[in-house]
């Protein structure tokens, strides 16, 4: 079947419906989700999103925004897009307001805002009071607030559409349509339109320890892949200090935005020995690593490979005010009592700072230099625009997803009279049929959930937190087993209707699609930046890389280029040079 629409939209999050909203106004634009759209990943967001509005750290202003992300990205976000970022801020997340999203608010009955690490004001001088929040449910409220206003625009939902290829055209650089599967009744659909944006989410699912949701398999990286398209900074994933010992769920920032602290077996704040000017609330990437050296130097709790979170002293009726859902998720699924115990933690793949190369304006581009495709846009987790570099902070991505959400919404609308209906190929469905068939006729001895558990585990292994030479050459090596293993996978089910066996295969080959890019990303980026560590190379090499890592397939075979400078200024700031990153 062949729907045609203006837009055609992949993710129902915070990118994809925020620029939904936008176009819904002026043009037929249909979202396509492969799970209903207010279970996106966007949901479980708890701690907060980013604004210098103001409203308690009274001279809060953007170019402190600014400088903090640029340094939280360890000079490797492109600082025209990042001033973008901290300037829309606060007319983006009013915006949400207005609309009803129900903010905390302070005694005067503005929109609360708590600390979040590696926010500050005056350069650096103190703990700045910048995520807006809502309890620790930001993202969920965020979520059904614009869930609310896409019905408003009689935005048309295609929910449990699993995307199984983009259709593209290489030699015009033109985004086309998509291919998808039909979770409910089984088959496929094709869809095209003029224009076509990816906000599919994450891929922490590539690790094991990760506080991401089962669907964040990283789709639509494996999709422009697949096309013959680049993606970019793969090699950075961000490890999340907090997440709960074993299971890897998030225990928000937050918790320590609130005033909780971290502790090793002997009871001390070890922080004070590697960022003690702003202790607990460094940025993720250090703090992760100084929780994995405590744990490898055998200061984990009782030996083991934990640590403590302790938020037992800010007393139970603010724990229950301002962080309900961390409470009741140490209790359900750590066994433990908040209010008067310390929580167990281990550092947790959580964010994706590489992506589907944009620009600014969210359009996709394709080489070196930065060449725009057409009619083919990215925002949110799934995009590198790069506003996050090479490390993102705490709250600066619900605000990127919004953000840029509703910039790809307005370019595309600006771009609409322009892009003409594009042409169907012949074999528009092929690659994507030839897919499902070799899968549901496929009789090999090996299983995907064990293939899955093995990737995630040595990734979370030996391309994790730390990463040494060593360690990711045998990785490359186990990947590439991975993906001859998969050709030999046998499913049980093979019927049509919500089988998610088939969806589950579908789903690995797009883990083991991009993790390649990750690890040769690790492999060529001899040094350490944000949250790629080398441990043969622990400092940061200007230099040389001051670039972003651009990963293409060939024939299964990677190719890895680096594009041109990082862009060091914006457009009302002159831009903040590197220097060294100390907190
Ligand atoms: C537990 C947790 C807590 C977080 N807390 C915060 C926080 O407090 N502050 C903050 O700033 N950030 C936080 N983040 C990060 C932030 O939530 C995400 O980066 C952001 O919400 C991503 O939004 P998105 O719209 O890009 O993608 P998502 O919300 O992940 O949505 C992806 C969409 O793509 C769809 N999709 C994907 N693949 C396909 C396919 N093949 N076919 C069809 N549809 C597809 C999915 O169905 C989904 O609708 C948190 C993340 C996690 C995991």
């Amino acid at each position: 079947m062949i729907h045609r629409h203006d837009v055609i939209i992949v993710g129902a999050g915070l990118a994809g419906s925020r620029a939904a909203v936008e176009i819904g106004q002026i043009a037929d634009v249909a979202v396509l989700s492969k799970v209903y759209p207010s279970r996106s990943h966007s949901g479980a967001a708890q701690g907060g999103v980013a604004a210098t509005l103001a409203n308690i750290s009274k001279t809060d202003r953007w170019e402190f925004h600014m400088f903090d992300t640029v340094k939280g990205s360890d000079y490797l976000g492109d600082q025209d897009a990042i001033e973008m970022m901290v300037r829309e801020a606060p007319e983006t997340v009013i915006e949400m307001e207005h609309w009803g999203c129900p903010f905390s608010r302070t005694e005067e009955g503005k929109i609360a805002q708590r600390k979040f690490g590696g926010h500050t004001l005056e350069y650096g001088k103190e703990p700045a009071l910048r995520a807006c929040y809502s309890a620790d449910y930001t993202g969920h409220v965020l979520l059904h607030t614009l869930h609310e206003q896409c019905l408003k625009q009689n935005v048309h939902f295609y929910s449990e559409f699993q995307v199984l290829s983009l259709i593209y055209d290489g030699t015009n650089h033109r985004a086309v349509g998509l291919v998808a599967w039909d979770m409910v009744n089984g088959g496929l659909h094709t869809f095209y339109g003029k224009a076509i944006m990816f906000g599919t989410g994450g891929y922490g699912r590539a690790f094991a320890i990760t506080s991401n949701a089962h669907a964040n398999t990283g789709d639509g990286l494996a999709l422009v892949l697949r096309a013959g398209l680049p993606v970019q900074d793969l090699e950075f994933v961000q490890f999340h200090p907090t997440g709960l010992w074993r299971s890897g769920i998030l225990v928000t920032e937050g918790a320590r935005g609130e005033g909780g602290h971290l502790k090793n077996k002997e009871g001390r704040r070890f922080m004070e020995d590697y960022a003690p000017t702003l202790m607990e609330l460094a940025p993720r990437d250090m703090v992760a690593r100084a929780m994995q050296t405590e744990i490898d130097e055998g200061r984990g709790i009782d030996g083991k490979d934990y640590i403590h979170l302790d938020v037992s002293h800010l007393g139970e009726e603010r724990l229950r005010e301002r962080l309900p859902q961390i409470s009741d998720l140490a209790m359900n699924f750590a066994g433990v009592n908040p209010f008067k115990e310390p929580i167990p933690i281990q550092p947790t793949a959580h964010y994706s700072m590489g992506g589907i190369p944009a620009n600014a304006n969210c359009r996709v581009t394709f080489d070196e230099g930065r060449t725009e495709t057409t009619g083919f846009y990215a925002a949110g987790e799934c995009s590198c625009i790069s506003v996050h570099g090479a490390n993102r902070l705490g709250t600066n991505s619900l605000l990127e997803a919004l953000l840029f959400g509703r910039r790809a919404g307005k370019q595309i609308v600006e771009d609409l009279p322009h892009l003409d209906w594009p042409e169907l190929p012949a074999e528009y469905e092929e690659a994507a049929k030839e897919e499902v068939d070799r899968i549901f006729s496929s009789s090999g001895d090996e299983k995907v959930g064990k293939i899955r558990e093995e990737l995630q585990q040595t990734m979370m292994d030996d391309c994790g937190v730390f990463r040494t030479k060593e360690q990711l050459e045998k990785q490359r090596e186990r990947v590439h087993e991975f993906e001859e293993r998969f050709k030999n996978i046998t499913i049980d089910d093979k019927s049509q209707r919500f089988n998610t066996d088939l969806l589950e295969a579908i789903e690995l080959s797009h883990l083991l699609e991009f993790s390649g890019a990750i690890v040769e990303g690790a492999l060529l980026r001899e040094e350490s930046r944000g949250g790629h560590f080398r441990k043969d190379f622990p400092k940061r090499n200007d230099d040389k890389f001051l670039r972003h890592t651009l990963a293409r397939r060939e024939n299964g075979a990677w190719k890895l280029t680096f594009d041109k400078e990082v862009i060091l200024k914006g457009v009302y700031h002159e831009g903040f040079e590197p220097m060294e990153r100390k907190y």
